[in-house]
């Protein structure tokens, strides 16, 4: 494990949420929402209304450039985030969830909270000085984030499909010479 639990959950949905927004957006509905959020098992406040999906869908921009932002501006990005938010740290353990820190209140709109979870994460991600375990897609076509948590640091593609294609690519390249 590179982070805490907790972190590279975060993370992970982070950069699962920001990808959603590369062609064709996969968010676009309070379906599409729900399903997200039962996916990366989020409790608290959930209003299922079209004004929490846009203020989601808009927030993508926001943590794009967080997570893919050099150590010294994520520094900067995560500071003015701290700024802007009041924070109510509490130690919890809920579902199969062991000890984890959630750094807001449930009943705090949930944009607020993805995005302190993912400051939280980033937090980590800058102290390790680990930032280039996030990285756009190696993909050409692609801008999807790539969140590498293996051990050999391996990862350059943002989903099994960008690495098929290119994989594809490669092997008929070779074939050609
Ligand atoms: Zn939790
Ligand atoms: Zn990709």
């Amino acid at each position: 494990m590179v982070f805490a639990y907790d972190s590279e959950m975060a993370l992970q949905a982070a950069v699962e949420l920001v990808n959603t927004a590369e062609e064709p957006d996969t968010l676009c509905s309070v379906a599409d929402l729900e399903e997200f959020l039962e996916r990366w098992g989020y409790t608290g406040r959930h209003d299922r209304t079209e004004r929490e999906l846009d203020e989601i869908r808009a927030l993508r921009s926001r943590l794009r450039r967080l997570l893919s932002a050099e150590r010294d501006e994520a520094v900067r990005q995560v500071n003015v985030i701290l700024s802007e938010v009041t924070l109510r740290p509490e130690l919890v353990r809920h579902d199969e969830y062991d000890w984890h820190l959630h750094a807001v209140g449930p009943d705090d709109p949930l944009p607020r909270r993805i995005l302190v979870e993912t400051v939280m994460a980033m937090i980590d991600v800058v102290r390790a000085d680990e930032t280039s375990r996030l990285s756009v897609c190696a993909d050409r076509s692609c801008e999807g984030i790539v969140l590498d948590l293996s051990r050999n640091r391996s990862r350059r593609y943002c989903s099994t499909a960008c690495g098929n294609r290119n994989a594809v690519a490669a092997y008929r390249a070779r074939k050609a010479q």
